[in-house]
């Protein structure tokens, strides 16, 4: 999927994208070098995993059959977290040998408790498998929500969803039953499946029909987008959306707000910092009927070369610009989070 952006002589590694960032905006260097760290671990986590994607090629094709309906090509893998498949407990603790020293490393007040998660993950010694079954609960806890606008709605779907839930432990009563504390467990958690996730979006990426998509949220994980890139020619006016979750690029118009979808161009509109005169590639398309907003840069316009993952990261001071206005991110992250 990526290799479908025109403009790969512009994409550079993790270590140039940083050097950009201290040059522009020191500032951002605490920040930047800790998502840094966990970028790369990401990196070797999905280098470390087997080359072929968790579904295979029946799943593959009905989930695409399903994508006309608007469901991510992942969206079967999420209603089995509840219950995970033994292969995606491997991936997920393989997963995890990566992301939690490097999750320690850039966090350093959780490093203990990072440390407590991954020796339990690794945990094998039990007769009944320690680790395996951590990673269960730990992938139970964070699948998916019921929709809280419909959990009161008895025999639906979701209300079926609702009850099955309340089986599973949340993510602070697993915290609490572990005796660790919850925001280090769900970041252990988040960080390792978002590393699982991109290594599928790198296997999946060519099963997705982008001109056939056209949605606001990732085609692969259904994840929002992070990022926008305005490509230049031979693919003029056509926008890119970055998924904050899995890293896949999609398709979509330039004109439509990737979050409700208005068209209407007197209800869109571009924020720019008006003091940087060096960053005029660089703005944040907002709505203002459901005031959402993301960072965005116009290839054509831009000197050096972009990291697409550290991206988001070297754009903070539009998230800064958005959320002083009220707006908030279209894809909410504890990174683009700043109020
Ligand atoms: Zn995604
Ligand atoms: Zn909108």
């Amino acid at each position: 999927m990526r290799q479908t952006l025109q403009d790969q002589e512009r994409l550079c590694g993790v270590d140039e994208a940083m050097a950009d960032i201290l040059a522009r905006r020191p500032a951002l260097e605490d920040i930047a070098t800790s998502y840094s760290l966990l970028l790369k671990a990401r990196l070797a986590a999905q280098a470390a995993l087997p080359g072929t994607s968790l579904l295979d090629a029946a799943a593959i094709t009905a989930a695409q059959a399903n994508m006309a309906s608007g469901r991510p090509l992942l969206d079967g893998l999420f209603e089995t977290l509840a219950t995970p498949a033994p292969e995606l407990l491997t991936r997920f603790r393989a997963a995890a040998g990566h992301m939690l020293p490097a999750a320690a490393q850039a966090f350093p007040n959780l490093a203990a408790d990072l440390a407590r998660v991954a020796v339990r993950l690794a945990d094998t010694s039990a007769a009944q498998d320690t680790g395996d079954s951590l990673a269960a609960e730990l992938l139970a806890a964070i699948g998916p929500e019921p929709d809280p606008a419909t959990t009161t709605t008895k025999g639906t779907k979701a209300g079926q969803r609702t009850e099955q839930r309340t089986e599973q432990r949340t993510m602070e009563a697993l915290a609490a039953a572990l005796d660790l504390p919850g925001p280090a467990l769900h970041m252990a958690t988040t960080e390792t499946l978002m590393a699982v996730l991109a290594h599928e979006a790198t296997l999946l990426g060519r099963h997705v029909d982008q001109g056939a998509w056209q949605r606001g949220y990732c085609p692969v994980c259904g994840g929002g987008p992070d990022v926008g890139l305005l490509a230049t020619e031979p693919q003029a006016g056509t926008l890119w959306l970055h998924c904050g979750q899995c890293s896949a690029l999609w398709s979509f118009p330039g004109m439509r707000c990737p979050a409700c979808d208005c068209v209407d161009p007197t209800r869109l509109e571009v924020l720019r910092a008006e003091d940087d005169t060096a960053a005029a590639h660089e703005g944040a398309p907002c709505c203002r009927d459901c005031r959402t907003y993301y960072p965005a840069v116009k290839l054509a316009e831009l000197a050096g070369r972009i990291n697409l993952e550290m991206l988001p990261i070297g754009l903070l001071h539009l998230d800064l610009l958005a959320q002083e206005r009220g707006l908030t991110p279209v894809a909410p992250s504890p990174w683009n989070t700043l109020a």
